[in-house]
């Protein structure tokens, strides 16, 4: 299997793009094409997936996609990335059933209690493990609003040849989020703090990478959500989650809370594997650039003083990164139209209308999106009214899933992702409920956690003496 940019860029192996992240064109990776699956290897993916278990399915779908790392390596990769002991569960992803043909399939029983575990467990080991085999290091530099940096940092905290340098908007998270990613104590993981946004951190770390010299100088990588080995690991829940809500007999729907695009890409990923999915619903909070797209056929990027903040931050984007690999299925993979309108068309314009292309007069390659969006104060109703009516307390991206979830309920299962668990956003659970949510038991020290951060207010410059100061490996 090998891999092109979605602007032409390639061939490439898997192991050389999972290092890289974004293409040298500004492409996203996307393989030359995707795997199959007959309904008897679903009946087998499924069957693998009761006897075997999660990270046996896990590697039995990356082998599809990765033909540079050995079966059994993949295997003992995913086995580590998916424990009992840092998912609390078996299942790693269980899905229940909330009200008839509405269900909820739990992505967040991680160590960090968001999805982002499911993709960056996976992505830890394997950094873990090609690092080793290549003899390199990596500095990673990376921007989070919250849920991203933890799950990073708790996937690398083993890799020993990787160091983390983390930036967070100061004060802007929960304080569930910063005493789990602050209160991590080692001198591989830097948690950075900067006065301002996630998108003046996020400024910082395109300095950092413009900066070609300093780059090479320290191995700096990425672990962002363009990576595509997160997008396939991510492939995987899409199949467990099928084959617990149907039994493996029949089509299923998903809801997915969006904001950069990378977890419903994976639904679509694996509906173009052959998975029966009838429609993938992508749901957005008061930031509803992708609802647009899909209502207007215009994706029109906010500037980032358009973007609001809502009480779903993990969902607060101006453009979705991973909208490209969606876009280039669309067009029918014309890698020239994706570097015309990509490269070029939403630099000039900030606008891409594909209202009137050919390639949208076939209903097929839309692939039967559907779209919905909520507001706050749909959150707060929707989390007091599954709370009451099913005894389930979610969070408010979740939320957002399952209000949009309602609006598209069909005969097949409807399956609402949950992204979250509420402990993370306690705030907006009082709100509706009354009362803040349950801390679990795994989770009773982090709010204590000592602290471990270091400010950034002086810009690049500043950041780049931290990085000097820091770092543990030698520089080349
Ligand atoms: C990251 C995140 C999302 C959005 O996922 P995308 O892959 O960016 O679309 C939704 N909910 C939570 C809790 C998240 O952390």
């Amino acid at each position: 299997m090998r891999y092109v940019s979605t602007r032409g860029y390639g061939p490439m192996s898997f192991t050389d793009i999972l290092l890289e992240g974004l293409a040298p064109d500004g492409g996203l990776y996307v393989p030359q094409a995707y795997p199959q699956l007959s309904e008897d290897d679903l009946d087998a993916l499924g069957q693998i997936l009761v006897y075997e278990g999660y990270p046996r399915l896990a590697a039995e779908l990356l082998g599809l996609f990765i033909d540079d790392i050995p079966m059994r390596d993949l295997e003992a990769i995913a086995s580590r990335a998916y424990t009992k002991a840092k998912f609390g569960t078996d299942l790693i992803a269980p899905v229940d059933q909330l009200e008839p043909n509405l269900w909820l399939g739990h992505l967040s029983q991680g160590p960090t209690a968001a999805f982002k575990d499911m993709a960056m467990q996976v992505l830890g080991q394997l950094f873990d493990y090609e690092l080793n085999r290549r003899d390199q290091t990596m500095t990673i530099v990376g921007a989070t609003s919250g849920d991203t940096g933890s799950a990073a940092e708790f996937a690398l905290l083993d890799a020993n040849r990787v160091q983390v340098f983390m930036l967070s908007p100061q004060g802007r998270m929960t304080p569930f989020q910063r005493g789990q990613m602050y209160g991590i104590d080692s001198d591989r993981i830097v948690n950075v703090t900067v006065p301002g946004s996630f998108d003046d951190c996020q400024d910082l770390v395109k300095q950092i990478n413009a900066d070609a010299e300093f780059k090479a100088r320290y191995a700096i990588g990425a672990v962002n959500s363009i990576n595509w080995a997160r997008l396939v690991s991510q492939v995987v829940y899409y199949v467990s989650s099928w084959f617990q809500a149907s039994g493996g007999h029949g089509p299923v729907s998903f809801c997915v809370p969006s904001g950069n695009f990378g977890n419903i890409c994976a639904g679509h990923v694996a509906r173009m594997m052959g998975l029966p999915i009838t429609h993938l619903v992508c749901a957005t909070n008061e930031n509803n650039v992708l609802a647009e797209f899909f209502t207007t056929g215009v994706y029109r990027v906010r500037a980032s003083t358009e973007t609001f903040v809502t009480s779903s931050p993990s969902m607060d984007i101006s453009k979705a990164s991973n909208f490209e690999r969606f876009f280039f299925d669309l067009t029918g993979r014309d890698h020239a139209e994706v570097a015309r309108l990509f490269g070029v068309e939403l630099n000039r314009s900030g606008v891409i209308n594909i209202r009137d292309k050919p390639y949208v007069a076939d209903p097929a390659r839309v692939y039967g999106f559907q779209t919905g969006v909520s507001t706050h104060a749909d959150r707060v109703a929707t989390i007091a009214d599954v709370y009451h009516r099913d005894g389930y307390l979610i969070d408010p991206h979740t939320a957002d899933a399952v209000k949009v979830a309602r609006e598209h309920l069909g005969p097949e299962p409807m399956i609402a992702l949950e992204t979250a668990l509420p402990v993370k956003f306690g705030s907006i659970i009082k709100e509706a409920i009354g009362r803040v949510p349950p801390i679990p038991a795994r989770f009773a020290q982090v709010l204590d956690a000592e602290p471990h951060t270091v400010v950034c207010d002086q810009g690049v410059d500043q950041l780049k003496s931290i990085i000097e100061a820091r770092t543990i490996f030698p520089v080349h």
